[in-house]
């Protein structure tokens, strides 16, 4: 994988940057307790859907928060793969995650982590997308062609524009840097 600081000048580089920081934000509150972030995809969210289940199952509570520090705080990115119909642009930026796990009060862990933590952005390209592409509602899960979505989904009758659809977040990823235990 070819990892840089970006300069590809795609056109891409400002929407997907855009991106990533709304993500960044809906996931820290995500991460404090709020609600799962809808710029993510269905996977993203079906994905941090669970993780949170799987914590709430082993009476863990989490407190954290990520932020962004380091050399690529604000630019890196893989050069966008373009396909057909749709263009994924992979951002990263150097973080520092600070995570405290308790159970029933009590502090049992106290983590410092610095990561890398990627994006992969999925965007609809407009000049081949014509409609009948399936896509995931993102209201109830139902998929539907994205011109059904248009004129309101099938099951739950929610009405979407195109920049409701796309572009999403279809993946998010940390690799740690270093990592130290405080406790
Ligand atoms: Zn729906």
């Amino acid at each position: 994988m070819e990892n840089r600081q970006k300069n590809y000048g795609s056109v891409y580089d400002t929407k997907a940057s855009m991106m990533y920081n709304r993500f960044l934000k809906q996931y820290n509150d995500w991460l404090s307790g709020g609600p799962i972030p809808d710029t993510g995809n269905q996977d993203t969210k079906y994905f941090l859907g669970q993780q949170r289940k799987r914590l709430e199952k082993r009476g863990l509570h989490r407190d954290s928060s990520i932020e962004l520090r380091g050399l690529l705080a604000s630019a890196g990115a893989i050069p966008p793969k373009v396909g057909k119909k749709y263009t994924n642009v992979t951002e990263f930026r150097t973080a520092q995650r600070n995570t405290t796990y308790s159970r029933g009060g009590r502090i049992i862990g106290k983590f410092r982590k610095k990561e890398i933590l990627y994006q992969t952005i999925t965007f609809a390209n407009e000049a081949t997308v014509d409609g009948t592409e399936p896509c995931t509602c993102p209201s109830c899960g139902a998929v539907s062609q994205i011109k059904a979505l248009f004129e309101g989904c099938p099951y739950c009758h929610t009405r979407f524009l195109m920049q409701d659809l796309y572009p999403k977040v279809a993946k998010t990823s940390a690799i740690p840097r270093k990592r130290s235990k405080e406790h």
